[in-house]
């Protein structure tokens, strides 16, 4: 087994399940990933995210200290629940290897520890120093991505997520929040004495789903269209009261260039213009809303995807950046006005998944990407 493998092997043996969905978190794997870097003789800081929960930085110097690219991948993964494959045994089958986190992302974790890691022990210098940071939370609420921009500096970024090879420049954003219609309770015998909350949502549904319809003709060149899924709906107490509350949660993924709170007025609009034609019916957006997440959106033309093609077409694979629609830490570095991209081996339809895998020839591949990026970007 090649070096990165075999360090990816001992990745997928550690659990480093997210204890939002149960797991013990990134301690171990933070723990391993210091331990691979002391012995190469590379400095290591940890930044404690967590209590016990550090994201991990380590420096490669360059020869320019004042230019910096910052290769990041999260170290933690999601549950391993309804997994059918041992989710910790790292087993090779027809040129794949499985578990859980070996696409996302330890694959990517993988090719940047040993992109530094082989740098240094050939004793060469790249143009710019590299940090390399292994972040945690990226699977739930995005803390250690954050945590690391606090003050941080740097002309580029890649971050690890299965992209298959290509050089990703737009992401999606998300908005989710949570709308409230309320209404007037009353005996259901006499339901024209209250303000059915549950009939009135049903409306705001149906205005909310002709209106995804509309974000359906309007695609962006690299994500595709904007998209809105509702995904819970509570209200009503018992079948014998008119219910005088009804609250759904949608998902509304938001273009490049997009605003959260365009969106937000957009609905907000919707929401009064159902509600004002039904009598003792009110409707608002709660707030502050669940989450908002602005897209990843790097010119074509900056420097860093410039350089990224230029790699690819070298290595004989596509270099057309492109974009992918879920969501990942790239766009915080960017609002951090740090230029960023996405890259790694295999695929998001691996990712999460009950049998979670990698093709083994995108890892070496990948490693080699990496190395011939940090060697051409000055
Ligand atoms: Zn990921």
């Amino acid at each position: 087994m090649s070096p990165v493998l075999a360090t990816l092997a001992d990745l997928v043996r550690i659990n480093s399940v997210n204890p939002a969905y149960g797991g013990p978190g990134e301690a171990e794997i933070a723990a391993y990933i210091r331990a691979f870097f002391e012995k190469c003789g590379l400095e290591v800081i940890e930044q404690e995210v967590f209590p016990g929960r550090p994201n991990v930085l380590v420096r490669l110097p360059g020869r320019n200290p004042e230019r910096r690219i910052v290769l990041e991948a999260h170290t933690d993964t999601v549950s391993v629940q309804g997994m059918t494959i041992p989710p910790f045994e790292p087993v090779i089958r027809e040129g794949r290897m499985y578990g859980r986190g070996s696409c996302d992302t330890k694959a990517g974790l993988a090719t940047m520890m040993h992109a530094l890691a082989s740098l240094h022990e050939q004793g060469i210098k790249p143009p710019c120093e590299v940090l390399l940071a292994a972040a945690v939370d990226e699977e739930f609420s995005y803390r250690g991505v954050v945590r690391l921009c606090e003050g941080l500096r740097a002309d580029a970024a890649i971050v690890a997520e299965p992209t298959e090879l290509r050089v990703v420049t737009a992401t999606k954003g998300v908005l989710r929040c949570r709308i409230v219609v309320h209404g007037k309770a009353a005996h259901s015998s006499k339901p024209h004495l209250g303000a059915n909350a549950i009939g009135a949502m049903a409306r705001v549904i149906a205005a909310l789903e002709a209106d995804a319809e509309a974000m359906a003709a309007h695609a962006h060149p690299l994500t595709g269209p904007a998209t809105c899924s509702v995904g819970v709906i509570q209200g009503g107490v018992q079948v014998n009261f008119v219910p005088d509350r009804c609250a759904i949660e949608i998902d509304r993924r938001l273009l490049p260039g997009e605003k959260a709170e365009t969106a937000l007025a957009h609905y907000r609009h919707l929401i009064d213009a159902v509600c004002a034609r039904r009598p003792g019916i009110r409707g608002e957006i709660e707030e502050p809303v669940l989450l908002v997440d602005e897209a990843l959106d790097t010119p074509t033309d900056s420097i860093v995807t410039r350089t990224a093609s230029a790699v690819l077409a070298e290595l004989g694979l596509d270099p057309t950046p492109c974009g992918v629609p879920f969501g990942c830490d790239a766009s915080k570095l960017a609002r951090a006005g740090i230029p960023s991209l996405v890259f790694g081996p295999g695929s998001i339809d691996r990712a999460h998944t009950v049998d979670e895998f990698i093709e083994i020839d995108q890892v070496e591949t990948a490693l080699d990407f990496q190395r011939r990026f940090l060697l051409a970007f000055e």
